[in-house]
């Protein structure tokens, strides 16, 4: 672990620049891949930052894979936002109340499930990026402006705009009480400011991603079959559009959760 002024200043420098910041904060979440890395942080001086990270003992590479280091998640975790601060990027925040849930709608995936859309009042807007840590599997979204949060099968979606989706629930009663809790959990964080909690690694693979697939095997994605379409899409070799038929509107459901498991990939 870095301790001479040498080494303190290796990581003082590599921690002095945004890119390298963005790069290491998409690694607390999970390993990546170069290309990954490439895509959300750019392509411009890309090796010499991530040598910058390594060098720093931050970050490591292995076969095109780059991982955060225990030195660099020690090192992040020091330097994550203190519940004080967090109050106060908080501050003018108003406590939400569960305003409706307005549909029931069966999940395709699993036809003894529900589908639940709900409405938080007034919607968190920004705010709701500040509220990742306070849940153990849980990640926010630029591209849908959304705080996921996975709780066993359940996949709760928060949307800055108010709207609250969750999918694969049991009951009307079971969702009243899951949104009771996100209620409670997010007003307290909104009075006495966030207290993370330890984060669990969310792992996605393809027979999830299979299971919300038409399963029609129709290939108009050009793949073989479903299944071969779900494999390529864990592999980013192909995208989710390329499966139309998920546009009709029976697979709504099953579109908006591919989406979300999608983000964890
Ligand atoms: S287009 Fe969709 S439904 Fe058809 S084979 Fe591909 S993944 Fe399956």
């Amino acid at each position: 672990m870095p301790g001479s002024p040498a080494e303190v200043k290796l990581v003082s420098n590599a921690m002095a620049n945004a890119t390298r910041r963005k790069i290491m904060a998409m690694l607390v979440e999970a390993d990546r891949k170069r290309e990954e890395i490439e895509k959300a942080a750019g392509a411009s001086m890309l090796d010499y930052h991530l040598q910058m990270l390594q060098q720093a003992g931050l970050a490591s590479a292995k076969d095109g894979t780059i991982s955060i280091t225990d030195f660099g998640r020690n090192f992040m975790e020091s330097k994550a936002e203190k519940p004080a601060e967090a109050k106060k990027d908080l501050a003018g925040t108003k406590p939400i109340e569960i305003a409706e849930v307005r549909q029931l709608l069966p999940c395709i995936a699993d036809k003894t499930k529900f589908r639940i859309i709900a409405r938080a009042e007034p919607p968190l807007g920004g705010a709701l990026k500040l509220l990742e840590p306070l849940f153990p599997r849980a990640r926010y979204s630029e591209k849908i402006g959304a705080l996921i949060i996975q709780r066993g099968n359940i996949l709760i979606t928060a949307y800055s705009t108010g709207n609250i989706t969750m999918t694969m629930i049991s009951s009307e009663n079971e969702a009243k009480a899951i949104l009771e809790e996100l209620k409670r959990t997010i007003n307290e964080a909104i009075a006495k400011g966030i207290t993370p909690v330890p984060r669990e690694k969310i792992k996605v693979d393809h027979a999830e991603i299979y299971e919300y697939l038409p399963k029609t095997d129709c290939k108009v994605c050009a793949e073989q079959s479903c299944y071969t379409f779900a494999i390529r899409l864990m592999g980013r070799e192909t995208t989710l559009d390329k499966c139309t038929p998920l546009l009709e509107p029976k697979y709504a459901t099953n579109l908006e959760h591919l989406r979300v498991l999608l983000e964890y990939i």
